[in-house]
């Protein structure tokens, strides 16, 4: 294995996290090419281009690089409609890779887009592809109380192809891998499950108190809740909202001395610009009487997290849905319990009554009780805190790293015949 062409069309590794697209799978897939990067494995990673003026080629670490393609316009575009500019990211691909004379050994792609477009390139590379859906359509659209939030039949249709024809599928726990049988009726053997890694160089415990001092935030007595992530429905912030509502009303903790920061889109953004989930969740605050409890701070960047994580008394992961949930396993590296919903990888990475605690989602009761546990109990915070940290290596990136090079070794054998050389229509292979 030297070489492994890795596709993440819709969202770079290189975006601002924590906005409306770009989360758990960017971080997943640069820390990946950048382990097997360290490991000799060249890896590029092949992306739409977002803006005009985006450099064709960033260098994530030795060996392991972004490359970006323009694939439809060079703007933000609804990502549906990159499944209609797909042949062009496919064929732009193509391009690089012959004007550069590289050839790769293996295709992983990421989310069902991605998955699309490597079933393309094996036609004409005949290399094994390895997929990851990140989130399942099918899940969401169980999940999902509004069309609005609703993924197409289309999405799920390319999801069971993809199924049927990857060479090989990572499931990020063995429920991801159930659920994937389950909706799309197909019994593969080639789902393996590996979890999703962290970096345990970055996200490492601060002393609490000296993190409070740092970031400006308050001291004891405050109990300061934290939530990190997109700003999207399938979240739950509002379970969470609802919950602080019940914790500042009952005062077993001052109101005063009680804090959610939300952590995720953009602080900076005028009224006007807030996207629709972000609006909701305001307006929520406003209703229920907790802006002076609820603070939406925008997103911040990995290297600024594990103070935060390490400022707050808990981090509350209140997703309805969650195929794995790094911001659960961050927390825990750096020695903060967790309380997060009953639901999907949650319920592997969060040992319940160990390193947090796990509640039924959607119920702003429950979150706002094993809230309350753990604020109102330094003992139990700190034993807590302890397994977190213990239970969070086990997901280091280098044991995890080994295990998907380990999948890539035992599939590399499986080349398909490719098709005869198809000629480029694109003029003069243009990038
Ligand atoms: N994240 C970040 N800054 C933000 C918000 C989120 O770096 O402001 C990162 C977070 O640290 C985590 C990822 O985005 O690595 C979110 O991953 P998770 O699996 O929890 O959720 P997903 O985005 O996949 O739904």
């Amino acid at each position: 294995m030297q070489r492994v062409a890795m596709l993440a069309v819709h969202s770079s590794p290189l975006a601002t996290l924590g906005g409306k697209e770009a989360g758990g799978m960017n971080v997943y897939v640069r820390e990946l090419a950048r382990e097997l990067g360290q490991r000799g494995i060249a890896v590029d990673i092949f992306t739409r281009a977002q803006r005009r003026s985006e450099p064709q080629i960033v260098e994530l670490g030795p060996n392991a690089r972004v490359v970006t393609l323009r694939t439809g316009p060079a703007a933000p575009y609804d990502k549906n409609s990159v499944l209609d500019y797909l042949p062009e990211f496919v064929k732009r691909i193509r391009c690089f890779a012959d004007g550069q004379d590289l050839s790769y050994d293996l295709i992983h792609s990421h989310y069902w887009l991605s998955g699309v477009a490597a079933l393309e390139l094996r036609k004409m590379w005949g290399v094994p592809v390895v997929h990851m859906f990140h989130t399942l359509g099918a899940m969401k659209n169980q999940i999902a109380t509004t069309p609005v939030w609703g993924e197409s039949e289309e999405r799920v249709a390319i999801e069971g192809r993809l199924l049927r024809e990857a060479d090989a599928i990572i499931a990020a726990t063995p429920l991801d891998r159930a659920q994937m049988q389950f909706h799309y009726g197909v019994e593969s053997e080639r789902v393996v499950v590996i979890p999703c890694g962290v970096d345990t160089d970055t996200f490492h415990r601060y002393d609490r108190a000296d993190a409070r001092r740092r970031l400006g935030l308050p001291a004891d007595p405050t109990k300061i809740v934290l939530f990190v992530g997109r700003i999207e429905p399938l979240k739950g912030l509002d379970t969470l909202i609802r919950s602080m509502a019940l914790m500042a009303d009952r005062g077993e903790v001052r109101r005063s001395e009680l804090k959610l920061l939300v952590v995720g889109g953009d602080a900076h953004a005028r009224e006007d610009q807030w996207g629709g989930e972000e609006r909701r969740l305001r307006s929520l605050v406003h209703e229920l009487g907790v802006d002076d409890v609820v603070q939406f701070i925008g997103s911040r960047t990995q290297d600024q997290l594990p103070l935060l994580y390490s400022a707050a008394d808990v981090v509350a992961v209140p997703s309805h849905y969650e195929s794995f949930g790094l911001v659960a396993l961050e927390a825990q590296a750096c020695g903060t319990p967790v309380v997060a919903s009953r639901v999907g990888g949650l319920t592997f990475t969060v040992q319940d009554g160990v390193a947090g605690f796990l509640a039924p989602w959607d119920d702003a009761h429950a979150f706002a009780g094993k809230i309350e546990q753990l604020v109102l109990h330094e003992g139990l915070r700190e034993e807590m805190g302890a397994n977190a940290i213990a239970n969070a290596q086990q997901y280091a990136w280098p044991r995890i790293a080994d295990r998907v090079l380990g999948l890539y070794q035992a599939i590399e054998h499986l080349r398909k015949p490719a098709h005869a050389i198809v000629p480029l229509h694109i003029p003069r292979c243009a990038l």
